[in-house]
């Protein structure tokens, strides 16, 4: 499964659980949007959303 594949950029952090058209950092809560079927993970302090 994708899941298993995909962690939090941040470090020591784990595994990401689907929250709605995105995905959520299970220790820090960051949230990554999906585009084109594709997680993207950036790093804390980047989101391109503002
Ligand atoms: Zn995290």
């Amino acid at each position: 499964m994708l899941e298993e594949l995909i962690a939090c950029p941040n470090a020591d952090h784990g595994t990401l659980g689907r929250d709605g058209d995105s995905y959520r950092c299970t220790n820090c809560g960051t949230t990554f949007p999906i585009l084109n079927g594709i997680p993207v993970l950036l790093p804390t302090g980047t989101n391109p959303n503002g």
